[in-house]
């Protein structure tokens, strides 16, 4: 699902933009005009770029507090419902979980309180429009700091909820709870969504594959492998009906970001 073009690496890492992300561009970008109130298209996109940056930013936070514990980014990419930065492997230690998980939105809610002070003194001036614009980055920040911190697995907040479990029940329990509770909320969006705003569908859709599927990862990660009979006797000539054993590379997403799903006030 996941792939794009590189646009820039940020601090070595690749930041990666999803095709789909460039199909669905023009319709966000009138999406927040509309949501601004501001009749010209051109704001629209500012603002657009404007909310990708920010996703970006916020995965790079994840992305940076990672690195900076031994885990190395592969890369964070861009789709039209947010961004996801993946890492070689998962944070195991819960406490590391917990930084990472929190490092995102504490850039956005950096970031909103910047562009509202930056707004503030531009809404009484010409520059009217671009006031309204900041502002509305302000709010759209604001956004990724709330839903993202929802306890919905494997958003941030979800993520925050299995580290919190997993010191008192272990990792494997605490992802089963995390996603039990994960699923719910895919369920409540689904509901949500059919009445409202098709794309917190698809988000939804997105969050209850991604929370699965890391639960069947954590699953073999956890679980003893069974006992084998074999163990000891190499078949040798299984290298060539084979070829040489590999390694399964695991590229783990820590991330499931997501907008603001309506993409207006
Ligand atoms: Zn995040």
């Amino acid at each position: 699902m996941f792939g794009g073009f590189i646009i820039a690496r940020p601090y070595g890492i690749p930041l990666r933009l999803h095709w789909t992300l460039i199909v669905f561009l023009p319709f966000i970008a009138l999406r927040m005009a509309a949501g601004m109130g501001i009749s010209s298209a051109l704001w629209g996109w500012v603002a657009a770029f404007g909310l990708f940056a920010s996703v970006a930013l916020h995965e790079l936070g994840h992305s940076l507090v990672a690195r900076g514990r031994g885990y190395p980014v592969r890369d964070i990419v861009l789709t039209p419902i947010g961004g996801v930065a993946f890492l070689a492997s998962a944070p195991r230690r819960p406490n590391d979980e917990l930084v990472i998980a929190i490092a995102g939105p504490l850039v956005s809610l950096a970031l909103a309180v910047l562009c509202w002070l930056v707004a503030a003194p531009l809404l009484h001036s010409p520059a009217l429009n671009l006031a309204l614009t900041i502002e509305f980055l302000g709010y759209i920040n604001m956004g990724l700091v709330l839903f993202n911190m929802l306890p919905c697995f494997p958003m941030d907040g979800g993520r925050v909820f299995r580290a919190w479990q997993a010191k008192k029940h272990g990792r494997l329990e605490a992802t089963r709870r995390a996603v039990t509770l994960g699923k719910f909320f895919a369920a409540l969006f689904v509901v949500l969504g059919l009445f409202n705003n098709l794309f917190l569908v698809v988000i939804a859709f997105v969050v209850w594959q991604a929370a699965a599927a890391e639960y069947r990862v954590v699953q073999m990660q956890e679980r003893p492998p069974p006992r084998n009979p074999f163990a000891g006797f190499v078949d040798p000539l299984s290298i060539f009906r084979n070829g040489p054993p590999s390694v399964p590379r695991q590229h783990e997403a820590i991330d499931v970001e997501v907008g603001p799903p309506p993409y207006e006030k």
